[in-house]
């Protein structure tokens, strides 16, 4: 048997239930939504996780699609799946935990008697430690971004190679390799010894689909590479930034992007400008370093200072 929250699955069964973390303002009991996909034949554990961040839905869009398609007959092993981390977040469509105003990816391992997200981070790193490979779904909040995925354990911890590994056979087409902030999952779960990736599958304001079918396909493609199920997956090199520059804005106006996501930006090359209401030209920024066009705002409309866009950095091929 294997059990997460209520969900209880005899090999080769699939159950859904709720994993309990406490009680709503209105003293109501609440529950993240499981599953359990208990394979026939034994062997390793896989825990996925999406919305550990409010809006960010194709990480659900993922395991919506996934979870009909798994035949618990023909896998081996078992997968845990949390399908909606962030409860209270996702109920009104917010980034962070409305409750204690906290971005859940930086709470972990959690704790138990401790903050709201503390509480719920605790619950899920229960389960997600019990496994030897952790997908924490995300996506680049509701900017524009293009399809990738996070390493954060560091390039000089232990357990490197194997989240590199990881991510390359999740084969988004890029990789971004750099040491992530304190309380990440991706980076308490190789701390443990369990290879962890963060999954960041494009942005949008709800589902891109074509973002939520490359995420079925990289946890598809894990599935066959780690032994859970028969078969071969699609793998091939990807491009690898090591570093990440943001850019702000240097006047308040309308932003209009030289490049597209994806392309490559070289030092030097404009890559927006800012106009006032009337089509008056105000800035022009360039590139410092050469790299690759990764994400960028939504609006046009920016403050100075304000966020404007980002270049993944020191790219290779991996
Ligand atoms: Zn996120």
């Amino acid at each position: 048997m294997q059990t997460l929250g209520t969900a209880t699955a005899a090999p080769g069964e699939i159950d859904t239930g709720r994993l309990e973390v406490g009680e709503t303002r209105d003293g109501s009991p609440f529950g993240l939504p499981v599953a359990v996909v208990n394979g026939s034949q034994s062997g390793d554990t896989l825990y996925i996780q999406a919305v550990s961040d409010g809006d960010e839905l194709n990480g659900l869009g993922v395991i919506q699609r996934l979870v009909p398609q798994l035949d618990p007959t023909a896998l081996s092993g078992t997968i845990l799946i949390v399908g909606i981390v962030n409860y209270h977040a996702f109920q009104v469509a917010h980034h962070r935990n409305p409750i204690d105003d906290t971005k859940m990816n930086r709470t972990f391992p959690g704790d138990e008697t401790g903050t709201s997200s503390e509480r719920i981070a605790a619950a899920v790193y229960d389960a997600a430690s019990r496994a030897d490979i952790i997908l924490d779904l995300h996506q680049g909040s509701t900017s524009r971004m293009i399809n990738e995925v996070r390493v954060r354990c560091g390039r000089h911890h232990r357990l490197h190679t194997e989240c590199l590994e990881l991510a390359k056979v999740f084969n988004c087409g890029y990789i971004l390799d750099q040491k992530g902030p304190d309380g990440q999952l991706a980076r308490v779960g190789p701390n443990e010894g369990i290879p962890t990736i963060d999954p960041e599958l494009g942005g949008c304001i709800g589902f891109d689909e074509t973002s939520i079918q490359k995420g079925v396909a990289g946890v598809f493609n894990v599935l066959r590479y780690y032994d859970f199920l028969e078969g071969e997956g699609d793998y091939e090199a990807q491009t690898r930034a090591k570093g990440f520059e943001q850019y702000g804005a240097p006047a308040g106006g309308i932003v209009d992007f030289n490049k597209s996501l994806g392309e490559r930006v070289a030092p030097g090359e404009t890559i927006f400008t800012i106009t006032s209401p009337f089509g008056e030209p105000k800035a022009e920024v360039t590139a410092d370093s050469s790299g690759v066009f990764w994400r960028t705002r939504r609006l046009p409309q920016v403050a100075s200072g304000e966020y404007v866009c980002s270049v993944g950095t020191d790219v290779d091929r991996y």
